[in-house]
């Protein structure tokens, strides 16, 4: 029979052990690296297996499945979208994932992933930023002040050199905890009282809301030639943030076209509306920002490349590390065909 010491386990990294981890390694420099192993992966686009994400659907919310493979692993996140869910004291989004070796089909890697979602969505905007805002952006509109939205400051900071943010939420109370959020953090922050005032003189306009409908969180006639938006909260059918004027006048970027088509702002145009694939701007195949006058759009849905990346960065950092606990999550006779005969035993 399996001893504990020879039993295939596999490393599990809690919520508690997540928040030490990032602590340890700090935030700042947390999203600088998931940026880079997001955008290695991105530069080697082309090899992994992709397919848009699995939804189920409910009339409050979406469950979703988000697989891929680079050949050698596999990774899979679980990760729901509850719109609904604050009013009644829970998360939003709320995520765990898993990362698999190809070889031998077992599970290396089983982790929290709703604050490592925060992350790496954060982490993939100021990645893409980097290539596609104007040089020397100072100032973000963060719209939308909820869970994403001291991540997602955090790594235009770390990432961009970002200096001010200028919140703006419906509900003053989630803008009030974000700049108590980032008070220590160097970052100068600004409430405001409208999404209009929001914008005054940001170079980055971040749309980050949740509520399943087509909202209208920036309309035509608040985007200014020269910025960059990085459109977060529209991630699902039926749930849009941007006026469609905007999208007719930006250079759109994605992640996936058939699964931004479907999840994104461009569900809002027909199939002919040109985009471009941002692995394609990091490869250098296709130009970002070629202008000052230009409208650059990241139609943010997040692709499962991005929570592999994530998977392979936490596998990669809590090697060694006390920062996991070991699962017992396989049964693995030593007799790989006395399955029966491992549980016969057990009873004795
Ligand atoms: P959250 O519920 O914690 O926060 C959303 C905030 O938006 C709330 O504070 C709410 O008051 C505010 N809001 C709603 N409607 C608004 C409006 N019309 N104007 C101004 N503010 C408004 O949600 P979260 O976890 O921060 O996620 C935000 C959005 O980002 C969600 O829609 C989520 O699905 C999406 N998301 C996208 C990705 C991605 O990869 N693109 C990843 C994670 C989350």
């Amino acid at each position: 029979m399996n001893t504990p010491s020879d039993k295939a386990l596999v490393p599990f990294v809690s919520v508690d052990n997540m928040m030490r981890l990032i602590h340890h390694i700090g935030v700042g420099d947390m999203l600088r690296d998931l940026a880079e192993y997001i955008e290695s992966d991105f530069h080697r686009w082309e090899l992994f297996d992709k397919t848009p994400r699995v939804a189920s659907h409910s009339d409050v919310g979406v469950i979703e499945l988000m697989p891929t493979s680079d050949g050698e692993a596999y990774g899979f996140k679980y990760v729901n979208g509850h719109p609904k869910n604050t009013a009644e004291g829970l998360q939003t989004v709320t995520a765990f994932g898993l990362l698999a070796d190809v070889y031998t089909g077992y599970p290396v890697l089983l982790t929290e992933m709703t604050i490592l979602t925060a992350l790496r969505t954060a982490a993939t905007s100021a990645m893409v930023a980097k290539y596609l805002a104007p040089k020397n952006s100072t100032t973000m509109a963060m719209i939308g002040n909820g869970a994403q939205s001291e991540f997602q400051s955090l790594a235009m900071k770390a990432i961009c050199c970002v200096e001010t943010i200028r919140l703006y939420d419906k509900d003053r109370a989630a803008s009030e905890k974000c700049a108590a959020n980032l008070a220590q953090t160097g970052l100068k922050t600004v409430i405001c009282t409208t999404p209009e005032e929001a914008i005054q003189g940001a170079q980055i306009l971040t749309t980050c809301t949740a509520d399943k409908q087509n909202a209208t969180i920036l309309s035509d006639n608040m985007v200014g030639a020269g910025v960059h938006i990085n459109a977060i909260g529209g991630d699902c059918p039926g749930k849009t943030e941007l006026a469609s004027g905007i999208l007719n006048r930006s250079d759109v970027f994605v992640e996936f076209p058939p699964q931004t088509r479907v999840e994104g702002e461009i569900q809002q145009m027909d199939e002919s509306f040109e985009v471009t694939e941002f692995w394609k701007v990091v490869t250098g195949q296709t130009p970002g920002r070629t202008s000052d006058r230009q409208i650059t759009l990241f139609d943010s849905v997040g692709f499962a490349i991005e929570d592999f990346s994530a998977l392979r960065y936490i596998r990669d950092k809590v090697k060694d590390t006390p920062y996991h606990y070991d699962l017992d999550l396989l049964a693995d006779p030593d007799d790989p065909r006395d399955l029966f005969g491992m549980l016969q035993r057990a009873k004795a």
